[in-house]
């Protein structure tokens, strides 16, 4: 049996990097890096930007060359999922090994959510989360003249953008009231639906899927809930995640959307950390709130906080959160969380395409969403950081920079 001091179970974002991180904290001991994907770790978020429109190879996408791993020997194990954790032997089983770990760092993601409905499984019926899932998407679409999106999320929005780059006809349809429902306001979900209308996209919101018509195992067509039949030649579906946790569920950990861990990353199981987008966590700017992040950030952070937790530094995670999302030639950038606000500003105009939306809660700016707006997206971050009551009149003057706002 191999034994690794660190053994890292998730060789995505947050994995590669806890790896990354605990060389360059000094950290001497062995390290594993098991990742269930055939390839080394690589970026997902071009997966539904530029490598999903043929801009960018995927050996671009690679975190880190093959001879990285090598050289800082940090072993790497690929195509290998960990099925099972025995706390009390600190051994994680697989199919093709069993490993005893001194710490193990969970870092498996999630899962992308499916469609139950009838025809749901059909050959040309993609979700996008892999690289394989985008290599098979591309492989057919010299066959697709019509394409149909299911979830107005960010990946949804993100494909329906790409698509239409490449000539493809594309319904998007929402299921919400409105896009981006669970992370954006609605003046930001309004603007986004109108550039997908402009640049052609038939995006409908209030509209669910009730069955997939298939014909020689390939989708034709998908039935809305309301009766209305579109005829397609493929489907992506963008319906969110699942975290995956559950050897870790199976093994004891306190789970929820997530599993549970604390300021350091630990779960509730001894020498058991779990970071990124499987992890759910109390963050400071959701109001004091368990949360569970999908985003480099969180991936990235959480990462080096355990892996500072390992050679013994203090460091809790208290990263102000942040995100961004390419569809045309939009460039969105987040910072903090809008969940829970009690007013909001705009600054610019939506019609110029460069504006912010300003988020406040109790006269406190807690985030900002800025569409081709970067000043406002790097000056507005420190006002959420600092906590200060900022007045709405002058934060929706944009003849003034945000950093130059003081508290009132
Ligand atoms: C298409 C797409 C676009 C995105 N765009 C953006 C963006 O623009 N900005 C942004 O901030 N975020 C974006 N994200 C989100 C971001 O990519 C994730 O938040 C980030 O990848 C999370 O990192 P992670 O390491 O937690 O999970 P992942 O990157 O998913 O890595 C987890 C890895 O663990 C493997 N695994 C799962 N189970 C096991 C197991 N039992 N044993 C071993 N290995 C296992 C998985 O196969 C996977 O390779 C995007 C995500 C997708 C899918």
């Amino acid at each position: 049996m191999r034994h690794f001091d660190i053994l890292i179970a998730g060789a995505g974002h947050a994995g590669a990097q806890a790896a990354i991180t605990l060389r360059q904290l000094g950290f001497s001991g062995s390290i594993g890096l098991i990742g269930a994907e055939e390839d080394l770790p690589y970026e997902r978020p071009p997966l539904s930007k530029e490598y999903f429109a043929g801009e960018k190879s995927f050996d671009r996408l690679l975190l880190r060359p093959r001879a990285f791993w090598l050289d800082r020997n940090i072993e790497t194990f690929t195509g290998l999922r960990v099925d099972t954790i025995d706390v009390g032997r600190k051994r994680a089983g697989t199919s093709r090994h069993e490993f005893e770990y001194g710490k193990l760092i969970w870092a498996a993601g999630g899962t992308p959510r499916l469609l139950t409905c009838p025809g749901a499984n059909a050959g040309n019926v993609h979700v996008i989360r892999q690289r394989g899932d985008v290599d098979r998407i591309r492989a057919q679409l010299d066959r697709v003249s019509c394409a149909t999106i299911v979830g107005g999320g960010y990946i949804g929005l993100e494909a329906a953008s790409v698509l239409t780059k490449l000539g493809k006809k594309v319904v998007l349809l929402e299921a919400q009231k409105r896009v981006l429902e669970r992370v954006a306001g609605e003046q930001l979900s309004q603007f986004f639906e109108e550039e997908h209308r402009r640049h052609g996209v038939d995006l409908r919101t209030g509209a669910g899927v009730e069955a997939i018509e298939i014909v020689a195992e390939t989708a034709t067509a998908v039935v809305t809930r309301e009766g209305e039949r579109i005829v397609t030649d493929m489907l992506i579906v963008g319906i969110g995640i699942l975290p995956e946790i559950g050897p870790l569920a199976s093994a004891g950990a306190a789970v929820g959307d997530g599993v549970h861990v604390d300021e350091y990353c630990r779960t509730s199981l001894a020498d058991i950390y779990a970071i990124g987008d499987c992890a759910s966590h109390i963050n400071a700017f959701a109001n004091g709130k368990r949360v569970r992040l999908e985003s480099i950030q969180n991936a990235h952070d959480q990462a080096k906080t355990v892996a500072a937790h390992i050679v013994g530094i203090d460091s809790p995670y208290d990263a102000l959160p942040w995100f961004w999302s390419n569809q045309f030639d939009l460039k969105l950038q987040t910072a903090g969380i809008s969940r829970g606000h009690d007013q909001t500003v705009m600054r610019g105009d939506p019609a110029r395409r460069s504006f912010s939306i300003l988020y406040l809660r109790g006269g406190r700016l807690i985030a900002l969403d800025c569409v081709n707006s970067v000043k406002d997206y790097v000056q507005g971050r420190a006002h959420i950081m600092s906590g200060a009551v900022l007045s709405p009149a002058l934060l929706a003057n944009d003849s003034i920079a945000l950093k130059d706002i003081a508290s009132t």
